[in-house]
Protein backbone atom coordinates (compact mmCIF):
# COMPACT_ATOMS: atom_id res chain seq x y z
CA UNK A 1 0.00 0.00 0.00
CA UNK A 2 1.80 3.59 -1.12
CA UNK A 3 1.33 6.40 0.90
CA UNK A 4 -1.52 7.94 -0.67
CA UNK A 5 -3.52 4.79 0.23
CA UNK A 6 -2.48 5.26 3.85
CA UNK A 7 -4.32 8.65 3.59
CA UNK A 8 -7.66 9.92 2.54
CA UNK A 9 -8.68 6.54 0.10
CA UNK A 10 -8.36 4.38 3.99
CA UNK A 11 -10.27 7.51 5.81
CA UNK A 12 -14.02 6.65 5.74
CA UNK A 13 -14.74 10.58 6.36
CA UNK A 14 -12.63 12.22 4.28
CA UNK A 15 -13.69 9.33 1.15
CA UNK A 16 -17.28 10.46 1.83
CA UNK A 17 -15.86 13.70 2.11
CA UNK A 18 -14.59 13.52 -1.46
CA UNK A 19 -17.71 11.90 -3.02
CA UNK A 20 -20.10 14.37 -1.37
CA UNK A 21 -18.44 16.89 -3.30
CA UNK A 22 -19.41 15.84 -6.78
CA UNK A 23 -23.23 14.40 -5.75
CA UNK A 24 -24.84 17.07 -7.51
CA UNK A 25 -28.14 16.33 -5.35
CA UNK A 26 -26.20 17.52 -2.51
CA UNK A 27 -23.89 20.27 -3.85
CA UNK A 28 -26.37 22.12 -6.62
CA UNK A 29 -29.88 20.67 -5.64
CA UNK A 30 -31.35 18.20 -7.97
CA UNK A 31 -33.80 20.89 -9.68
CA UNK A 32 -31.44 23.15 -9.69
CA UNK A 33 -28.57 20.85 -11.60
CA UNK A 34 -31.08 19.28 -13.78
CA UNK A 35 -32.13 22.53 -15.21
CA UNK A 36 -28.39 24.02 -15.43
CA UNK A 37 -27.41 21.07 -17.19
CA UNK A 38 -29.69 21.51 -19.56
CA UNK A 39 -31.23 17.63 -18.49
CA UNK A 40 -35.20 19.04 -18.34
CA UNK A 41 -34.94 19.83 -22.06
CA UNK A 42 -33.39 16.97 -23.95
CA UNK A 43 -35.16 14.86 -26.27
CA UNK A 44 -35.34 11.38 -24.03
CA UNK A 45 -37.09 9.32 -26.85
CA UNK A 46 -35.19 9.84 -30.19
CA UNK A 47 -36.22 6.61 -31.48
CA UNK A 48 -40.02 7.08 -30.63
CA UNK A 49 -40.59 7.30 -34.66
CA UNK A 50 -39.83 3.75 -34.73
CA UNK A 51 -42.58 2.27 -31.93
CA UNK A 52 -45.33 0.13 -33.53
CA UNK A 53 -48.17 1.26 -32.29
CA UNK A 54 -49.73 -2.02 -32.55
CA UNK A 55 -47.20 -3.29 -30.18
CA UNK A 56 -45.98 -0.58 -28.44
CA UNK A 57 -42.78 -1.71 -29.00
CA UNK A 58 -39.73 -0.70 -31.75
CA UNK A 59 -40.48 -1.91 -34.82
CA UNK A 60 -39.49 -5.67 -35.50
CA UNK A 61 -37.07 -4.74 -38.46
CA UNK A 62 -35.53 -2.08 -36.08
CA UNK A 63 -34.17 -4.37 -33.44
CA UNK A 64 -32.23 -7.65 -33.01
CA UNK A 65 -32.75 -10.12 -30.07
CA UNK A 66 -30.05 -10.93 -27.03
CA UNK A 67 -29.53 -12.73 -24.40
CA UNK A 68 -27.78 -11.94 -21.61
CA UNK A 69 -24.22 -10.17 -21.76
CA UNK A 70 -23.05 -11.21 -18.82
CA UNK A 71 -23.68 -14.78 -19.21
CA UNK A 72 -25.78 -15.96 -21.96
CA UNK A 73 -29.11 -17.16 -20.12
CA UNK A 74 -32.12 -16.39 -22.43
CA UNK A 75 -33.95 -13.20 -21.21
CA UNK A 76 -36.26 -14.09 -17.95
CA UNK A 77 -39.59 -12.68 -17.32
CA UNK A 78 -39.97 -8.93 -18.36
CA UNK A 79 -39.65 -5.73 -15.87
CA UNK A 80 -41.77 -3.59 -17.89
CA UNK A 81 -41.32 -1.57 -21.25
CA UNK A 82 -40.66 1.53 -21.72
CA UNK A 83 -40.07 4.13 -24.56
CA UNK A 84 -40.70 0.79 -26.88
CA UNK A 85 -37.59 -1.44 -25.29
CA UNK A 86 -38.33 -3.94 -23.01
CA UNK A 87 -36.51 -4.39 -20.16
CA UNK A 88 -35.74 -7.74 -18.64
CA UNK A 89 -33.28 -9.27 -15.78
CA UNK A 90 -31.55 -12.43 -16.00
CA UNK A 91 -32.31 -15.10 -14.15
CA UNK A 92 -28.77 -16.15 -13.79
CA UNK A 93 -27.01 -13.04 -13.04
CA UNK A 94 -29.15 -10.64 -12.27
CA UNK A 95 -28.28 -8.27 -15.38
CA UNK A 96 -31.03 -5.81 -16.23
CA UNK A 97 -31.06 -5.28 -19.65
CA UNK A 98 -32.58 -4.66 -23.25
CA UNK A 99 -33.30 -7.54 -24.82
CA UNK A 100 -34.26 -6.08 -27.96
CA UNK A 101 -31.59 -4.04 -28.59
CA UNK A 102 -31.49 -1.29 -32.03
CA UNK A 103 -29.71 -2.47 -34.97
CA UNK A 104 -26.08 -2.49 -34.77
CA UNK A 105 -26.09 0.09 -37.91
CA UNK A 106 -28.52 2.13 -36.37
CA UNK A 107 -26.63 2.27 -32.59
CA UNK A 108 -23.50 3.30 -34.80
CA UNK A 109 -25.00 6.39 -36.62
CA UNK A 110 -26.66 7.41 -33.44
CA UNK A 111 -23.09 7.27 -31.69
CA UNK A 112 -21.63 9.12 -34.47
CA UNK A 113 -23.65 12.08 -34.66
CA UNK A 114 -25.36 12.03 -30.99
CA UNK A 115 -25.53 15.43 -29.84
CA UNK A 116 -28.23 15.77 -26.82
CA UNK A 117 -25.78 14.57 -24.32
CA UNK A 118 -22.36 16.79 -25.51
CA UNK A 119 -24.22 19.64 -24.70
CA UNK A 120 -25.21 18.49 -21.61
CA UNK A 121 -21.87 17.81 -20.62
CA UNK A 122 -20.17 20.58 -22.01
CA UNK A 123 -22.40 22.83 -19.50
CA UNK A 124 -20.32 24.71 -16.46
CA UNK A 125 -22.32 22.99 -13.36
CA UNK A 126 -21.87 19.12 -15.15
CA UNK A 127 -17.89 20.15 -15.89
CA UNK A 128 -17.80 21.46 -12.46
CA UNK A 129 -19.24 18.38 -10.54
CA UNK A 130 -17.28 15.52 -13.10
CA UNK A 131 -13.84 17.08 -12.49
CA UNK A 132 -13.96 16.35 -8.84
CA UNK A 133 -15.28 13.06 -9.69
CA UNK A 134 -12.31 12.46 -12.55
CA UNK A 135 -9.70 13.45 -10.05
CA UNK A 136 -11.58 11.30 -7.35
CA UNK A 137 -11.14 8.19 -9.54
CA UNK A 138 -7.62 9.17 -10.57
CA UNK A 139 -6.32 9.62 -7.32
CA UNK A 140 -8.22 6.10 -6.27
CA UNK A 141 -6.80 3.93 -9.33
CA UNK A 142 -3.48 5.61 -8.79
CA UNK A 143 -2.98 4.27 -4.89
CA UNK A 144 -2.87 0.84 -6.39
CA UNK A 145 -0.51 1.85 -9.20
CA UNK A 146 3.59 2.60 -9.18
CA UNK A 147 5.52 2.80 -12.34
CA UNK A 148 4.69 4.29 -15.86
CA UNK A 149 1.81 6.38 -16.20
CA UNK A 150 -0.10 5.04 -19.42
CA UNK A 151 -3.62 5.94 -19.32
CA UNK A 152 -6.17 4.79 -22.57
CA UNK A 153 -9.45 6.54 -21.93
CA UNK A 154 -12.40 4.65 -23.69
CA UNK A 155 -15.60 6.93 -24.47
CA UNK A 156 -13.55 9.69 -23.92
CA UNK A 157 -16.05 12.69 -24.75
CA UNK A 158 -14.40 15.90 -24.62
CA UNK A 159 -11.28 15.18 -23.15
CA UNK A 160 -11.81 16.49 -19.92
CA UNK A 161 -10.61 13.05 -18.11
CA UNK A 162 -7.75 13.04 -20.34
CA UNK A 163 -6.73 16.75 -19.40
CA UNK A 164 -7.24 16.41 -16.28
CA UNK A 165 -4.56 13.22 -16.25
CA UNK A 166 -2.17 14.82 -18.62
CA UNK A 167 -1.70 17.68 -16.21
CA UNK A 168 -0.75 15.06 -14.24
CA UNK A 169 2.13 13.59 -15.76
CA UNK A 170 -0.17 11.03 -17.94
CA UNK A 171 0.78 9.70 -21.41
CA UNK A 172 -2.96 9.23 -22.21
CA UNK A 173 -4.96 8.57 -25.69
CA UNK A 174 -8.58 8.55 -26.04
CA UNK A 175 -10.92 6.61 -27.63
CA UNK A 176 -14.26 7.94 -28.71
CA UNK A 177 -16.21 7.68 -31.98
CA UNK A 178 -18.55 10.70 -31.57
CA UNK A 179 -17.73 12.79 -34.43
CA UNK A 180 -18.35 15.91 -32.74
CA UNK A 181 -16.04 14.82 -29.38
CA UNK A 182 -12.97 13.62 -32.05
CA UNK A 183 -12.43 16.81 -33.42
CA UNK A 184 -12.83 18.31 -29.96
CA UNK A 185 -9.84 16.00 -28.20
CA UNK A 186 -7.93 16.50 -31.70
CA UNK A 187 -8.17 20.16 -30.90
CA UNK A 188 -7.00 19.47 -27.49
CA UNK A 189 -4.19 18.18 -29.11
CA UNK A 190 -4.60 14.55 -27.73
CA UNK A 191 -4.05 11.44 -29.42
CA UNK A 192 -7.98 9.78 -30.47
CA UNK A 193 -8.35 5.85 -31.43
CA UNK A 194 -11.47 6.04 -33.85
CA UNK A 195 -12.13 2.52 -34.08
CA UNK A 196 -13.06 -0.03 -32.00
CA UNK A 197 -10.27 -1.63 -30.06
CA UNK A 198 -9.61 -4.79 -31.47
CA UNK A 199 -9.17 -3.35 -35.06
CA UNK A 200 -6.29 -1.88 -33.43
CA UNK A 201 -2.83 -2.88 -33.16
CA UNK A 202 -2.18 -1.76 -29.60
CA UNK A 203 0.75 -4.20 -28.29
CA UNK A 204 0.37 -6.54 -25.03
CA UNK A 205 -0.11 -4.43 -21.88
CA UNK A 206 0.48 -1.28 -23.52
CA UNK A 207 -1.55 0.64 -20.99
CA UNK A 208 -1.17 0.76 -16.71
CA UNK A 209 -4.38 2.62 -16.41
CA UNK A 210 -7.59 1.74 -18.34
CA UNK A 211 -10.61 3.68 -17.73
CA UNK A 212 -14.61 3.19 -19.34
CA UNK A 213 -16.06 6.44 -17.56
CA UNK A 214 -20.06 5.51 -18.16
CA UNK A 215 -19.11 3.12 -21.35
CA UNK A 216 -20.21 -0.48 -20.50
CA UNK A 217 -23.98 0.41 -20.09
CA UNK A 218 -24.11 1.48 -23.50
CA UNK A 219 -22.60 -1.60 -25.25
CA UNK A 220 -24.01 -4.06 -27.26
CA UNK A 221 -21.41 -6.88 -26.32
CA UNK A 222 -19.76 -5.51 -23.30
CA UNK A 223 -17.16 -8.51 -23.32
CA UNK A 224 -15.77 -7.41 -26.97
CA UNK A 225 -14.33 -4.33 -25.22
CA UNK A 226 -13.00 -6.06 -22.04
CA UNK A 227 -11.37 -8.94 -23.85
CA UNK A 228 -9.30 -6.53 -25.82
CA UNK A 229 -9.18 -4.41 -22.22
CA UNK A 230 -7.74 -7.00 -20.63
CA UNK A 231 -4.79 -8.06 -23.45
CA UNK A 232 -4.06 -4.26 -23.91
CA UNK A 233 -3.49 -3.37 -19.76
CA UNK A 234 -0.17 -4.31 -18.14
CA UNK A 235 -0.41 -7.10 -15.63
CA UNK A 236 0.15 -4.58 -12.78
CA UNK A 237 -2.30 -1.99 -14.36
CA UNK A 238 -5.68 -1.21 -13.04
CA UNK A 239 -9.27 -0.56 -15.01
CA UNK A 240 -11.26 1.76 -13.33
CA UNK A 241 -15.40 1.59 -14.70
CA UNK A 242 -18.08 2.86 -13.55
CA UNK A 243 -21.66 2.53 -14.82
CA UNK A 244 -25.07 2.89 -13.67
CA UNK A 245 -26.15 0.85 -10.24
CA UNK A 246 -29.90 -0.56 -10.77
CA UNK A 247 -29.28 -1.95 -7.32
CA UNK A 248 -29.43 2.25 -5.92
CA UNK A 249 -32.30 3.36 -4.34
CA UNK A 250 -33.53 6.43 -6.50
CA UNK A 251 -33.71 3.45 -9.35
CA UNK A 252 -35.41 0.53 -6.72
CA UNK A 253 -37.50 3.58 -6.08
CA UNK A 254 -38.73 5.14 -9.57
CA UNK A 255 -38.37 1.55 -11.54
CA UNK A 256 -39.11 3.01 -15.28
CA UNK A 257 -39.62 6.48 -13.90
CA UNK A 258 -35.95 6.63 -13.74
CA UNK A 259 -34.09 8.62 -16.80
CA UNK A 260 -31.31 5.78 -15.83
CA UNK A 261 -33.63 3.74 -18.30
CA UNK A 262 -33.75 4.76 -21.54
CA UNK A 263 -33.39 1.86 -23.86
CA UNK A 264 -32.01 3.06 -27.26
CA UNK A 265 -28.54 4.18 -24.83
CA UNK A 266 -28.68 2.05 -21.76
CA UNK A 267 -28.42 -1.26 -22.96
CA UNK A 268 -26.83 -2.86 -19.75
CA UNK A 269 -27.99 -1.80 -15.76
CA UNK A 270 -25.18 -3.85 -13.87
CA UNK A 271 -25.96 -4.34 -10.09
CA UNK A 272 -22.60 -5.32 -8.09
CA UNK A 273 -22.97 -8.90 -8.32
CA UNK A 274 -23.30 -8.80 -12.54
CA UNK A 275 -20.96 -6.46 -12.99
CA UNK A 276 -18.68 -8.58 -10.61
CA UNK A 277 -19.61 -11.60 -12.39
CA UNK A 278 -18.70 -10.39 -15.76
CA UNK A 279 -15.35 -8.85 -14.19
CA UNK A 280 -14.47 -12.28 -13.42
CA UNK A 281 -15.39 -14.06 -16.55
CA UNK A 282 -13.12 -11.42 -18.43
CA UNK A 283 -10.48 -12.14 -16.40
CA UNK A 284 -10.08 -9.57 -13.89
CA UNK A 285 -9.96 -9.46 -9.67
CA UNK A 286 -11.66 -6.69 -8.11
CA UNK A 287 -9.66 -4.44 -5.79
CA UNK A 288 -12.78 -2.43 -4.75
CA UNK A 289 -16.14 -1.80 -5.52
CA UNK A 290 -18.41 0.78 -4.33
CA UNK A 291 -21.02 3.61 -4.62
CA UNK A 292 -21.07 7.31 -5.39
CA UNK A 293 -23.80 10.20 -5.91
CA UNK A 294 -26.66 9.56 -4.22
CA UNK A 295 -29.30 11.17 -6.18
CA UNK A 296 -31.11 11.84 -2.14
CA UNK A 297 -32.66 15.03 -4.07
CA UNK A 298 -34.37 13.09 -6.65
CA UNK A 299 -35.66 10.59 -3.62
CA UNK A 300 -36.55 13.39 -1.72
CA UNK A 301 -38.84 14.79 -4.53
CA UNK A 302 -40.23 11.00 -5.14
CA UNK A 303 -40.90 10.31 -1.74
CA UNK A 304 -42.47 13.75 -1.57
CA UNK A 305 -44.91 13.52 -4.65
CA UNK A 306 -43.17 15.78 -6.31
CA UNK A 307 -41.28 15.58 -10.04
CA UNK A 308 -38.31 13.66 -8.88
CA UNK A 309 -35.71 15.65 -11.35
CA UNK A 310 -37.44 18.98 -11.30
CA UNK A 311 -38.96 18.97 -7.80
CA UNK A 312 -37.98 20.84 -4.65
CA UNK A 313 -39.82 18.35 -1.85
CA UNK A 314 -38.19 19.12 1.59
CA UNK A 315 -36.15 16.16 3.19
CA UNK A 316 -38.22 13.53 3.81
CA UNK A 317 -36.06 11.42 6.52
CA UNK A 318 -32.51 13.16 7.89
CA UNK A 319 -31.43 9.45 8.56
CA UNK A 320 -31.26 8.57 5.12
CA UNK A 321 -27.64 10.18 4.38
CA UNK A 322 -25.44 9.59 1.91
CA UNK A 323 -23.34 7.55 4.15
CA UNK A 324 -26.29 4.89 4.92
CA UNK A 325 -26.61 5.04 1.34
CA UNK A 326 -23.47 4.63 0.21
CA UNK A 327 -22.76 1.53 3.09
CA UNK A 328 -25.12 -0.51 1.36
CA UNK A 329 -23.99 -0.15 -2.11
CA UNK A 330 -27.57 2.08 -2.97
CA UNK A 331 -25.60 5.18 -4.57
CA UNK A 332 -26.84 5.96 -8.14
CA UNK A 333 -23.51 4.77 -10.03
CA UNK A 334 -21.26 1.62 -9.34
CA UNK A 335 -17.36 2.56 -8.90
CA UNK A 336 -14.85 -0.03 -9.22
CA UNK A 337 -11.40 -1.02 -9.63
CA UNK A 338 -10.00 -4.15 -10.86
CA UNK A 339 -6.77 -5.88 -12.07
CA UNK A 340 -5.76 -8.46 -14.65
CA UNK A 341 -6.05 -11.55 -12.50
CA UNK A 342 -3.55 -14.22 -11.99
CA UNK A 343 -5.70 -16.85 -13.89
CA UNK A 344 -5.03 -16.68 -17.80
CA UNK A 345 -6.95 -15.17 -20.32
CA UNK A 346 -10.73 -15.97 -21.06
ZN1 LIG B 1 -27.06 -13.26 -17.07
Amino acid sequence: MTDMQAGWVCDPQLRLDRKNSFDASLVVGTARFNRDTGRDQMVRQPFAKYIDPSTGLIQLDKVRARNCPVCGSPPGPGLFVKDGFRHVRCPACGLVYVSLILREDILIQYWREEMAWRIILKSQPQLDMDILKFGYGLDLASAYLKGPKDLLDIGAGNGDFVLMAQEQDWSAVAMELNLESVASLERSGIRVIVKPLELTDIEPGAFSLITMWEVLEHLTEPKNILFEVRRILNEDGVLLIMVPNVNSLVTRLLHERSDTFGGHSHLNHFNPQSLTRLLEIMGFDILEMETVITELGTINNYLGFEDPYLGEAPVFCRELTPEFIHQNLWGSRLLVLAKPSAKAMP
